[in-house]
């Protein structure tokens, strides 16, 4: 009997309830009743299926990156490019549009700001007539390669008004009221 009694003992003493534990469990909320925050979609036809439109649109973030301030100079009305700093480079000349790196030599760029009024000259144009989709500029219109004096490099644009001639000057314009944050802040008006 009292060594049965011993081990009943023990048994009692190895199921002690396990220490409570330290993980805060949330508590239950009865949530308020669920609403719709949706909108109603069209029902664009019912035979031979219901078809609705269900409107899709995505945000892209997209970043500028190291050319940021390319864009942030065109809002206030300067046009910059950017110059390799290598003395052993052999590209002397401004890059129009920015590259972050010499494409040549791949240096870092140094920003150069091109004194207004900046002139160029087209080097060749093309007459926009049926743009792709998504142009938030209005058309027909010229879109046209711009030679800068210092760069190396020929630039796309477009021409504000006017009509486009190869060799014709044009002058840099921009948006600084209202900017749109994109190259269509910059364009070309004739300057001759
Ligand atoms: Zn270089």
């Amino acid at each position: 009997m009292k060594k049965t009694k011993k081990t009943v003992k023990k048994t009692s003493k190895v199921r002690k309830p396990a220490p409570k534990s330290k993980v805060q469990r949330p508590k239950s909320k009865v949530s308020p009743d669920v609403r719709l925050t949706g909108v109603p979609m069209v029902v664009e036809k019912t035979d031979p299926a219901m078809v609705i439109q269900w409107p899709r649109t995505i945000v892209h973030h997209h970043t500028y990156g190291l050319l940021s301030p390319f864009f942030e100079g065109l809002k206030r009305g300067v046009l910059r490019g950017v110059r390799c700093p290598n003395p052993a480079c052999e590209e002397k000349g401004i890059w129009l549009p920015p590259r972050a790196d010499c494409p040549d030599c791949h240096t870092r760029t140094k920003w150069v700001d091109l004194k207004n009024p900046v002139i160029g000259e087209i080097f060749t144009f093309t007459h926009v007539e049926y743009p792709g989709n998504g142009i938030e500029i209005s058309y027909p219109y010229y879109q046209i390669d711009v030679k800068i004096p210092g760069c190396c490099t020929v630039m796309k644009g477009y021409l504000v008004r006017g009509e486009a001639k190869i060799g014709m000057k044009v002058r840099a314009c921009f948006r600084t009221k209202q900017p749109t944050n994109t190259i269509l802040d910059l364009s070309w008006e004739p300057a001759e």
